[in-house]
């Protein structure tokens, strides 16, 4: 089986599972306890929190653990909308490609009474420091700029955004959920104010992962009760998933250059294998991408059917996002980067990582040539534009 569906989610790497099963045996107890089991459970979140914070360039009480990725971009943008509608802002700016977890929020917000700006992304899936300088207003209360795009894999400016934002005393949180681990993330040189990140899409366990919030922003409350994370996230913390967290995060991030380097080959080789079937077209950037995205569009086909043939070929790959997939509705990613509804619907996202082999990638290549090939031979779709009935819409 050739895994190629990280951005999904990645197996649980050996290190973490090796860290976490303690956890699940002797080192069971709550880190709120005062006797000694319940201390050492305290002590090896306290460790899990320095290691993660020491990862991402910020300060262990920067650090917020919450139940994963969706949670910590609801928290972000609740907090930001909070602190900026004490003063009376009441404007928040993102990007019409963001993940779900982050445009439902947004309009929860606009029911409260935000006024949401979403700027365009362009036909390469890449946000600009100036589109955000222009569109900041003197009620701005928050930016929130995905760092790195779940479908297409471009890789925003964040850096220079998060100056903008700066500049301008408006606050600024990053969806990093595809970023941490896979490329340079830290907080402090990149002077972002808050971040979220989600362990299962590096190799840690499913239902942990971080928020970020810089010293002096206090993450609002969701969710009430004890006084874990220093009051603002309540709940026993999920410690053993915590621990798989922290020591997935260290394994990546000291191994993330020589990672990026081994993927992105691969990922080269996948675009140019991929890019040599007719009628096709890479969606992203071609240079300011991951270095484990591949996604293509072949017209006059259907990427549900597109996925199934993979699967029997032993390839597990994906249209877009798991959130979209089952829905009948085209990516609101490649609709935002200009693909017509006919061509977003045959879409394939490939995302590989280090586990992945140069030979799985010939094997990939082949397969999905092959596929491709039978399922336009079933299409009548394809029979149109091959008459000349219809007009290609890629070239
Ligand atoms: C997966 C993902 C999320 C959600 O993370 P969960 O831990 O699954 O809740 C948010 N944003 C992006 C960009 C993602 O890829």
């Amino acid at each position: 089986m050739i895994y190629a569906d990280n951005a999904a989610t990645s197996r649980l790497k050996t290190k973490a599972l090796e860290a976490m099963l303690p956890f699940f045996g002797d080192g069971f107890g709550n880190p709120s306890s005062l006797h000694s089991v319940g201390q050492r459970a305290n002590a090896a979140l306290f460790a899990a929190r320095e290691k993660a914070a020491k990862c991402l360039g910020a300060a262990p009480n920067e650090i917020y653990f919450t139940s994963g990725g969706s949670e910590a971009d609801n928290q972000a943008i609740l907090t930001g909308a909070k602190i900026g509608g004490r003063k009376g802002k009441k404007h928040i700016i993102s990007t019409a490609f963001e993940h779900h977890a982050v445009l439902h929020t947004l309009d929860r917000m606009k029911k409260d009474g935000f006024e949401i700006t979403l700027l365009p992304v362009g036909e390469k899936g890449l946000v600009t420091p100036e589109q955000v300088a222009e569109a900041i207003r003197p009620d701005t209360a928050l930016v929130t700029v995905m760092f790195a795009n779940n479908e297409i894999g471009t890789v925003q400016p964040i850096g220079e955004i998060a100056a903008v934002c700066r500049e301008k005393g408006v606050l600024f949180h990053t969806d990093a959920v595809q970023a941490v681990g896979h490329i340079k993330v830290d907080v402090a040189s990149l002077g972002v104010d808050m971040l979220s990140l989600s362990a299962h899409k590096f190799g840690g366990p499913t239902g942990t992962g971080i928020l970020f919030a810089r010293k002096g922003i206090k993450p609002e409350i969701l969710i009430e009760g004890g006084a874990q994370e220093r009051g603002r996230r309540a709940g026993t913390e999920n410690l053993a998933a915590i621990v798989g967290m922290a020591a997935a995060l260290e394994e990546s991030c000291a191994k993330i250059e020589e990672n990026a380097v081994k993927v992105s080959a691969m990922r080269n080789r996948l675009i140019e294998g991929l890019g040599e079937i007719p009628h096709g077209i890479l969606n992203g950037d071609r240079e300011r991408r991951l270095p484990g995205n591949v996604n293509f569009c072949f017209e006059g086909i259907e990427g549900e059917s597109l996925l199934l043939l993979l699967d029997d070929e032993g390839i597990c790959a994906s249209s877009g996002s798991a959130c979209t997939s089952g829905s009948l509705d085209p990516s609101h990613v490649l609709l935002a980067i200009g693909r017509p509804h006919e061509i977003a619907h045959g879409s394939l996202r490939l995302t590989i990582n280090e586990d992945n082999t140069p030979e799985q990638m010939e094997k990939i290549i082949a397969s999905t040539k092959k596929v491709v090939e039978r399922l336009r031979a079933m299409s009548p779709v394809w029979r149109d534009l091959v008459s000349g009935k219809k007009e290609f819409v890629i070239k």
